[in-house]
């Protein structure tokens, strides 16, 4: 060996930090000793060179028999290689990589060993690593309650979960690589999901069943994304296929009660309308006698006519009053009907809020100055004019004063007090001192043909007609009603409304009718 190949040597020798080169003689007598093993074992030259390697062994029979054995085998075969556990010089053990190879002489004589090791504890550890890293998502695949697979891109099954192999019907090995199409019915379903799924990266909700070995087949739903392993490694796709024979099951009823319901709605609805039509048509039978009654009583009444006796009066009085009654009640009827069938139609106009209210106050006067009640009205200024229905306003202002006169004993008093609520809203409220309903009984009213006071014995006189039909008209208006009331201290309603109607298409009730 030349000056020059002996200097490249050893400056290779000592390049090798990560590997130890150890050169000995047959017997095992270090001759060289690198900056690797220097490192490795934490011997330096001087302390290595000319020992025997078997101190790197474990002391006892145990390490040296090893050492034996690896020696006798690599002078045998030429060669050595494996992992065996070496010392350090702190008394320390790791695992070592070694490949021992016999040196010849020239006349191809052995003359000795070169072992080159590694120490290979950070590969073991991260060995280790990988191997808790993929029992850990073993166990999260495992773990699911759904079936999980990989399909790789021709649509061969890569790896499947314990729930798929239950779903499926068939073994773990008789999945893996297996087509997805004959897993799948429709088989042309595989097709579509790896391709949707690869197209738009996810799927979900694919509606597709599984074929069990036996002929049966199980409902799943397919939902898929594609993933890839390190930079390199190829795409796949992983599903996720869940069991919905239930979850169909009961969507299917569901339908099918959707179905039945909506059959029954429309019984009702038609039954609603036939009773809406008769409605109309028996008040309109009614009213006309009706008017006769009413005029006629009234004409004879109002008459200066001296051939009416006292008590002829009296009746006459009394064929008045029903009458009107009676009038009314027909009229709420209808009314009712028509805002069922979405019939009533609303005529919005500009009107001054106080001069309808002024106006509804004063048509009551006679039923207060009779009952010896006050009545206090309050008008804020800048209320002013608005854009509804007039008529249907001066209603709903009508039946709430007199339910209020109707229901508040002789001197008490009654306080309407109309407030701008914002600039769009307004309010008015109808405060008496009456009787008062009790908590329970304050969701009654609002239904029909409910009174308070029902029995036989009943002391007022009405239909349980009037709150349903104003809080219906309240709400067509587009605004509110509620009460606030207690039992012997009086009750107030109080009706917010906007100041312009909403648009009809927003009010109207969308139920069908033929009321005229
Ligand atoms: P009616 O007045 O024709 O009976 P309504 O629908 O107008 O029917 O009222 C329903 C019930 O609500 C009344 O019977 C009464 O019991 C109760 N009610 C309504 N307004 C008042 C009020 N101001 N004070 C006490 N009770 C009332």
């Amino acid at each position: 060996m030349s000056a020059d190949q002996a200097f490249l040597l050893a400056t290779i020798l000592d390049a090798s930090t990560e590997y130890s080169i150890v050169a000995t003689e047959l017997d095992g007598t270090i001759l060289l000793w690198n900056e690797g093993a220097r490192r490795i074992y934490g011997y330096p030259a001087r302390e290595a060179l000319g020992r025997n390697i078997r101190f790197l062994h474990f002391p006892g029979d145990a390490g040296q028999l090893e050492f034996d054995r690896i020696f006798a085998e690599a002078l045998e075969r030429d060669r050595w290689e494996g992992v065996v556990m070496r010392l350090r010089r702190d008394g320390s053990s790791f695992p070592c990589r070694i490949v021992l190879t016999v040196r010849k002489d020239g006349t191809g004589r052995p003359g000795g060993f070169l072992s080159i090791s590694k120490d290979i504890s950070d590969e073991i550890l991260i060995h280790e690593r990988l191997k808790d890293t993929e029992a850990y998502n073993r166990i999260l695949i495992e773990s699911a309650t759904d079936g999980i697979m990989t399909i790789d891109l021709d649509g061969r099954i890569t790896d499947v979960n314990q729930e798929m192999v239950s779903l499926s019907g068939r073994t773990r090995d008789g999945l893996i690589g297996q087509p997805l199409r004959e897993l799948l019915v429709p088989s042309s379903g595989a097709n579509e999901a790896i391709s949707r799924a690869i197209r738009d990266g996810r799927l979900s909700d694919l509606e597709l069943a599984l074929q069990r070995p036996g002929g049966e087949t199980v409902d799943v739903s397919f939902d898929a994304t594609t993933f890839q392993v390190g930079r390199d490694g190829a795409k796949q796709v992983i599903a996720n296929v869940r069991d919905v024979t239930d979850a169909k099951r009961l969507r299917d009823q569901l339908a099918q009660r959707n179905r039945e319901l909506e059959v029954q709605n429309q019984r009702v609805e038609q039954a609603n309308q036939m009773k809406s039509e008769f409605l109309a048509g028996i008040s309109h039978e009614l009213r006309t006698p009706l008017n006769s009654i009413i005029g006629f009583s009234d004409f004879l009444l109002t008459a200066e006519d001296d051939r009416l006796a006292p008590d002829q009066r009296e009746y006459l009085t009394d064929i008045l009053n029903s009458g009107n009654h009676l009038l009314r009640l027909i009229n709420d009827i209808l009314d009712l009907a028509k805002v069922e069938s979405g019939k009533l139609e609303l005529a919005p106009t500009s009107f001054l809020v106080g001069a309808a209210v002024e106006e509804v106050c004063s048509s009551l006067r006679p039923q207060l100055a009779s009952r010896h009640l006050a009545l206090h009205t309050e008008l804020s200024a800048d209320v002013g004019y608005v854009l509804l229905d007039v008529g249907r306003f001066k209603q709903i202002l009508y039946n709430l004063l007199s339910n209020a006169v109707k229901f508040t004993p002789e001197h008490g008093s009654i306080h309407v007090q109309v407030r701008a609520h914002n600039p769009a809203r307004f309010s008015v409220e109808v405060r008496d001192t009456g009787i008062g309903i009790a908590r329970q009984d304050i969701p009654r009213i609002f239904r029909e043909f409910e009174q308070v006071d029902s029995g036989p014995a009943r002391k007022y006189q009405g239909t349980g007609l009037g709150l349903p039909l104003t809080q219906k008209l309240v709400g067509m208006m587009g605004g509110t009603i509620d009460v606030e009331s207690e039992l012997g201290h009086g009750s107030t309603f109080t009706v917010q409304l906007p100041r312009e109607a909403p648009r009809r298409t927003e009010t109207l009730p969308s139920r069908r009718g033929s009321v005229a």
